[in-house]
């Protein structure tokens, strides 16, 4: 594509400049309204042939570091780190997908979810079975 768009550009500067030296109008100028464009697609389309793989390893570096923040910060589907194996959960996991401990302890006397290594409730202090 850029080197059809630079031989065109050159056929037609040769043409503009042979013009210039008395050769009458330039009949192959409009070469140059074709290959100049030409030009500039062919490198953009090669540049974004380059960019795409770099810009997506890039997304996939911070995608990642992103949800974790958000999960880190509650917001959105994050995720949530299992006390007994380190397995990831999703954030609103009630048992691990690891190693099946509970992500968390619901208290059976105030309903309040609890981290799944609490042993009593961080709302009521009542004593939360294991
Ligand atoms: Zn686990
Ligand atoms: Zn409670």
């Amino acid at each position: 594509m850029v080197g059809i768009g630079l031989l065109l550009t050159i056929i037609a500067m040769a043409d503009f400049f042979a013009a210039f030296g008395g050769f009458g109008v330039p009949g192959n100028f409009w070469m140059a309204f074709i290959g100049l464009p030409l030009i500039g697609i062919g490198s953009a389309i090669t540049k974004f042939a380059y960019l795409g793989p770099a810009s997506r390893y890039v997304a996939g570096e911070v995608t990642p570091t992103i949800r974790d923040t958000l999960g880190a910060l509650g917001i959105g589907g994050g995720t949530t780190t299992c006390a007994s194996c380190g397995g990831s959960n999703a954030a609103d996991a009630t048992y691990c997908d690891d190693c099946g401990a509970p992500m968390r302890r619901v208290c059976p006397s105030c309903r309040t979810a609890n981290a799944g290594d609490a042993k009593f409730c961080k709302s009521c202090g009542a004593d939360l079975p294991v």
